[in-house]
Formats: C-alpha cells, structure tokens, sequence
C-alpha cells in the first residue's frame, strides 16, 4: 500500500494551495488556490485535469486556496466539498479578482457558478463518503467557514489537513478543533512556522487605546482592514471593548460582514455579533463617505494593505492632520502601500506624504504561530508518522520542522516538499 501526496502549488511558498492527496490510484484535490507575482498578476498552481480527480475538497475561501478552482469547471464537472460560507465569500473575492485581472485569467463568473451548482456543503463533523474515502470537515478557526480536513484512505492512511489555521480563540471565531482522530500523516501550513505571536490580549489593549486617545483628541481612527475576517473581528473587540464608538464599515468589508452576519452560526458568539452589525454603520455613498471624515470615529475600510479601494481613499484624506490616526491591523507585504507608510511614512506615488497622522501597526493574525503550530502537533504524536509542511516560505517550514522534531521525537518523517514535487509514503 501507499499513499502520495503530490504539492501541484503552496510548497515552500505561500500561496497557490494545491495538493494531490493519492491512495489506492484514486485522487483527491485539497484547495486550487492563486497567488500573485510582484506586479499583482495571478500565478496558478500546477495543472490538473479535472477528471483524474473524484473530488475537489477547499479549505476556505481565500483565494489562495480557490481562486484557480474555476479553471476545473471550464472543461470538466468535479464534484467540490466544502462548507457553506465558504462559497459565498469566495464568490465575492471571485467578482473582485476578475474585476481586476479580467486580462490574465482564462475563467468567469459562469465557471464559478457550474463549480457552485456542483457544490455539496459539508457541515463541521459531518462524515461525507467519496467513493472509498471518508471525509470530515473541522473548524479551522482562520475565517468564516475555515475548515480542517479529515482523510481517512482505502489504504489506511489518514490523513489531516489544516488548510490555514489559527488554535488561539478570537472574537469572532472559536479555536481550531481539536477532535480526537487518529492522524497518521499530517499536512500543515507553516505561514509563521518561525515566529510566535505577541500576546493577544496586550495587542488588543494598545489597538483600544490608540482609538480612544485618537477619539479624545478630536480625530478619526482609520483601520484598513481585510475585508474577510480581520474586519469582523476588529469590529466586534471594538464594540465589546467600547461600545459607545462611533465604527463605520466601507468597502468589500461591509459586503463580508453581511455574510458573516448570515452564516452567524458557524461563529464563535453569534448574539453577539448580531449586536455588533446593529451597532454599527455601513457606508453607503460617496457623500456620507465625505462627512464622515469631518467627526472623531472609527473608519473600518478594505483594503488592508491600502492597496486602493475606501482605505486609500481616506488616507489621502485624514493623513495630514496629527489628530488622526493611522492603524494598520493586517499583515503587510513588503512594497505593500502599507509597508510603504510604516517604513518611509509617505506614500509619495499617491500624493501621501509626509503623515502627519500616528501610524501603528498591530499584529492581530490569523495563522498559528509556531508554538502554537508544534502544540497543536503533539496531540496526534501517539499515531503521526509523516508531517509534510506547506504554505510557508522554506526557512519558516525550515525552523518548524527542526522545532516538531525537538517535540515530537526523530523518528518522525518530515517532509518539505517545493511545488511540483511528490511525497511517497508507504505504508
Ligand atoms: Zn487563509
Ligand atoms: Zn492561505
């Protein structure tokens, strides 16, 4: 018997997650994500023909790890697992991906929607049969819908995929679950397989602090925000913190918080967040969008990076007065606008600059950190035997494995494996 697990894209690299997951000669394709090169264009994983796959399995709905999934449903009908929320904020990313890269990519809505029709939506536990594989979806605490995957192979492997996964509770989310199954090969992300994050909980103190100092001087707090999970939470730790701000949501972030409010119950407190949409305001036009710029509040706006969208639009706005402040909540690439403001504190391509505005950045991720990765690990140590690392650049995937390895004991396989290759695993 063997099992092979071939990484088509997300090998030593973050982005593009595509893995072939092979047992007894028949496949499963866990996400069909993009990435971006440097000037912004999508880069797909390897390619896979639609046929030679009994089910395409998606994580979650970063386009990372769907964006390349329509391109299967352009000559093919697989069939797709995954949960629901998960479909409807993928078909918003979809929209605004095709928007702009209409020049690059082979697909369109009308793929989407065949990908879509073939959906079966999975709830977290449920055990779904594909053919002779047994699948279960867990959540995976990242974002809305976010899922773990559990594999169980005809030839007695079982398999568990994080896709992206946080193990620490958030507002919005409960942790990653912890179900005890018997793994005995491991698929993880390793996004910050280097790095632990700083405590939660001061971060969260100095993010309230910043408003409200910004709100007592008479300014307005702009948080650029991404728009599917990060938004969510910033607003619902503000509202339980400081109920009496006055939060306003612009941009794709309004349009995800809508879903999120729809599939409330896979959140962690939906009453909760229920209040939380009550309380605040969706910005609807271009003129409450001007007015609002003028009174001490707390602006939520997509994009996170300040890539364009609302958040650059109030930028240019607010950044010229030392009243207001700048907070930037999300991870920021390097040459990242984002990046950009933190490290030179201008923005001179978009007539930004010098800020006079505060800018902070804090760090309220989604991924576990490495501590946080390797613990999560060690309650599987009685059945693992083979941990592949993915979607992690190589030093951090590097510094992980040497890190599980310490914990979990040498004789462990781990495998690194770059995109295009193959991992053999016989059992
Ligand atoms: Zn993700
Ligand atoms: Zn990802």
């Amino acid at each position: 018997m063997y099992l092979k697990i071939k990484v088509l894209g997300g090998g030593r690299e973050v982005g593009r997650s595509a893995i072939i997951v092979e047992s007894v000669g028949k496949k499963l394709l866990l996400d069909y994500g993009v990435s971006f090169d440097e000037k912004d264009r999508p880069i797909l994983p390897l390619h896979v023909r639609p046929i030679e796959v009994l089910a395409v399995l998606i994580s979650h709905a970063h386009l990372d790890h769907i964006g390349a999934a329509p391109y299967l449903y352009i000559t093919g009908n697989p069939k797709l697992l995954t949960t629901r929320p998960t479909i409807d904020v993928a078909r918003l990313l979809t929209i605004d991906f095709l928007r702009l890269n209409s020049l690059y990519v082979d697909y369109e809505m009308r793929e989407f929607d065949r990908m879509n029709s073939n959906a079966q939506f999975v709830e977290y536990g449920e055990e779904v049969q594909v053919d002779d594989f047994s699948v279960q979806f867990f959540n995976a605490g990242h974002i809305i819908g976010s899922s773990l995957i559990y594999i169980e192979t005809p030839g007695d492997e079982n398999i568990l995929y994080t896709g992206d996964f946080n193990t620490n509770q958030t507002w919005t989310l409960k942790p990653a679950d912890t179900a005890p199954l018997k793994v005995t090969t491991l698929i993880v992300e390793s996004t910050y397989g280097s790095r632990n994050h700083p405590p939660r909980g001061k971060m969260e103190e100095r993010l309230i602090q910043v408003v409200e100092e910004t709100i007592d001087r008479g300014g307005v707090a702009l948080i650029p925000a991404f728009s599917v999970g990060r938004t969510q939470e910033v607003i619902t730790l503000l509202y339980t913190h400081a109920p009496y701000l006055d939060i306003y949501v612009d941009g794709l972030s309004r349009d995800v918080t809508e879903i999120y409010s729809k599939h409330r119950g896979f959140l962690r407190d939906p009453v909760l967040f229920n209040k939380v949409v009550e309380n605040i305001n969706f910005v609807t036009d271009s003129s409450m969008r001007r007015k609002i710029v003028r009174k001490p509040c707390v602006i939520v706006a997509s994009a996170g990076m300040l890539k364009g969208g609302p958040s650059l639009y109030y930028l240019k706005k607010l950044y010229d007065n030392s009243k207001n402040s700048i907070i930037l909540v999300s991870y920021q690439a390097v040459n990242s606008n984002g990046h950009r403001i933190l490290e030179e504190g201008q923005l001179l391509q978009h007539d930004v600059g010098p800020i006079k505005a505060r800018i902070e950045w804090i760090d309220l991720s989604s991924h576990a950190g490495k501590d946080d990765i390797v613990k999560y690990t060690l309650q599987y140590k009685n059945t693992l035997r083979n941990i592949i690392i993915v979607h992690g650049d190589y030093e951090e995937a590097l510094v992980l494995s040497t890190r599980m390895k310490e914990f979990i004991g040498e004789d462990i396989n781990i495998y690194i494996p770059a995109s295009g290759e193959e991992v053999e695993i016989t059992t």
